[in-house]
């Protein structure tokens, strides 16, 4: 025995990503097409792709009018979660999102959903998003890659909280629902 050990790796977390694309791409194409461009682009030397949620056209939210394509991706990845922000956000600047579209179209959004580590909340990032457990194009893909992860603060799972939205329920509660 030489007594060496190998070298400390960091411990890999879990991440689900959420992508979403409502304009075309001019390389890449339409919606569809660019989050398959976004899936291939995210994986990466210290980003594991684990598990895929299927792409699913949504209608508009907010003032926008253009179709939604959303998905949902699981990784392992031993990044912190404001290295994976800022990973994700030069992903989304390598699609030619600029800055400054809330709402509007844009070519690529990639969003923090959870993260194995549980809650994170600082001035540029809180997980989990806050507004996931209002959004079925959110937790629809979400579910068919992590039904059973529970929500740290809803402290439900993914299949519950999406089949909560699908219940009819008085207006103006999308946004209580933790
Ligand atoms: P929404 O947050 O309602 O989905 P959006 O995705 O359109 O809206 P952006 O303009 O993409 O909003 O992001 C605004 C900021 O939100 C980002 O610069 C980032 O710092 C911050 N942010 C906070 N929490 C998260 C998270 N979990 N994932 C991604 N960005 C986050
Ligand atoms: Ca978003
Ligand atoms: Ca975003």
């Amino acid at each position: 025995m030489t007594g060496a050990t190998p070298p400390d790796r960091d411990p890999l977390a879990l991440y689900a990503i959420g992508l979403g694309s409502n304009r075309r791409h001019a390389r890449f194409g339409d919606p569809r097409q660019v989050l398959m461009a976004a899936l291939a682009a995210l994986e990466a030397d210290d980003i594991e792709p684990v598990d895929a949620s299927p792409i699913v056209a949504t209608a508009p939210l907010g003032p926008s009018r253009r179709r939604f394509a959303n998905a949902a991706v699981l990784v392992a990845s031993s990044l912190s979660p404001p290295e994976m922000l800022a990973r994700l956000k030069a992903i989304e600047a390598a699609f030619g999102r600029r800055t400054g579209q809330r709402w509007s179209a844009r070519t690529l959004d990639l969003d923090i959903l959870l993260w194995s580590g549980g809650a994170w909340s600082d001035g540029d990032l809180t997980i989990p998003h806050p507004a996931m457990t209002a959004r079925a194009f959110v937790l629809d893909p979400l579910a068919t890659v992590a039904p059973g992860w529970r929500h740290p603060i809803a402290a439900r799972s993914i299949r519950q909280l999406a089949a909560r939205l699908r219940r009819p329920r008085p207006a103006n509660s999308a946004d209580a629902l933790y």
